[in-house]
């Protein structure tokens, strides 16, 4: 049996791999706690469970679902949208579901990228801006993401070949993993670049709901002209809670939303429509929960900061995300720092390294523990790491 070329291009998916570590280590006997993945603790909000069971019952549920989405979706997709961003949406053209956005992300490679085409990739960034082109077929090109500039993205590092040959570009604010917030202007320029070099605009929408100390993350739609270069990938994964549902919707430019589909309803058979039920309730009655479980995050961040620089490590809060994001102590990699942490107290960390280059000597810290075991794990830390 041989696998595909396209197949051995990639990389293990990183997590894949830190679930291997954290295995053998548990094996051994070792209380592991990992702050790895970025994978909510807190369950999904009481109404939306009870808006899918009593959706799960509705026989008018139980067939293949549309891959448009049922109106009750799109409508409260763009119900949504109305209220909190002042964007209006058609939900006849400008909405459809997605089964989270990983898979949004992943095959908007498939339906804009050919042979010798490529995506610019934020790095570091979410792994799929460039195993998705990878796997596509096309290529991935290095988006560099500027520590010195609030992380906005290094358009001039971009030559002039990449620029001809590139067909999408990944955004995403708040950022994963630098926990970063929208920097002035980035979605400005980036519409004008898209202009300019005939590309697709796709900002990943998955913490616009996760922000801290007052901040409100605006939409990639919000700027004038985004939805003509442009679409916004948005999760309710981490604001609401919900990463085992699958659940997302691709919103913005009506004509890039078509080819989706068009490809989409040749792959997969779409949302579960009492999944689709649920979240529209989520949006139009759980408005407040990204509000909640934020609160529940700011506190848990307070906490990590505090513990980092009681131990030396230079870090900013920041004001999006469930990531702190961390630079590793003079004389390490990040992959031997995260190394180290794991052998002297049992905790798991990401190595900034494994979202591109640019994430080499930096960490990453995900806030979806609980508070006890978060608490136990900056103990650990103290106690082993200090001093
Ligand atoms: C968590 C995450 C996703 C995945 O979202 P799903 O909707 O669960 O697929 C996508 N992008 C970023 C940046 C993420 O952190």
């Amino acid at each position: 049996m041989r696998q595909s070329r396209r197949l051995d291009r990639i990389p293990p998916y990183l997590f894949a791999e830190l679930e291997r570590k954290i295995a053998l280590k548990r094996e051994q006997g070792v209380d592991v706690i990992s702050l790895g993945i970025g994978d909510p603790d807190i369950p999904t909000p009481e109404p939306v469970v009870a808006a899918l069971a009593e959706a799960a019952r509705d026989p008018s549920t139980h067939q293949y679902p549309s891959n448009r989405g049922r109106p009750e979706f799109r409508e409260a997709v763009a119900g949504f949208y109305a209220r909190r961003f002042g964007v209006e949406l058609d939900p006849a053209t400008e909405v459809i579901p997605a089964l989270g956005a990983k898979e949004c992300i992943f095959n908007l490679n498939l339906a804009f990228l050919d042979e010798g085409d490529a995506a610019l990739a934020s790095d570091p960034g979410y792994p799929v801006y460039t195993g998705g082109p990878v796997l596509a077929g096309a290529e991935a090109v290095l988006l560099p993401l500027r520590a010195d500039a609030g992380f906005a993205p290094d358009f001039d590092a971009v030559g002039a070949d990449d620029w001809a040959r590139a067909r999408l570009m990944f955004l995403n604010y708040p950022n994963n993993p630098t926990g970063a917030i929208l920097p002035d202007g980035v979605f400005e320029h980036a519409i004008e670049l898209a202009h300019e070099h005939d590309v697709l605009a796709v900002h990943d929408a998955s913490y616009t709901e996760t922000t801290f100390d007052g901040y409100v993350a605006p939409s990639f739609l919000e700027t004038p002209g985004a939805r003509d270069v442009g679409v916004e990938v948005f999760s309710l994964s981490k604001g609401w809670s919900m990463t085992g549902w699958r659940t997302a919707a691709i919103v913005g430019n009506a004509a890039a939303i078509e080819s989706y589909w068009r490809l989409k309803s040749n792959i997969d058979s779409g949302m579960f429509e009492a999944v689709q039920l649920a979240t529209a309730a989520a949006l139009d009655r759980s408005e407040d929960t990204p509000r909640e479980t934020s609160a529940v995050y700011q506190r848990r961040r307070d906490l990590v900061c505090d513990a980092l620089r009681e131990i030396g490590v230079g870090v900013t809060p920041p004001k999006g995300t469930i990531y702190i994001w961390a630079p590793v102590p003079q004389g390490h990699t990040s992959a031997s720092y995260c190394e180290l942490v794991l052998e002297e107290s049992g905790v798991v960390l990401s190595p900034g390294g494994a979202y591109g280059p640019n994430g080499e000597g930096f960490f990453r810290i995900s806030l979806t523990v609980p508070d006890d075991r978060l608490a136990e794990a900056v103990e650990r830390l103290r106690s082993s790491l200090g001093g």
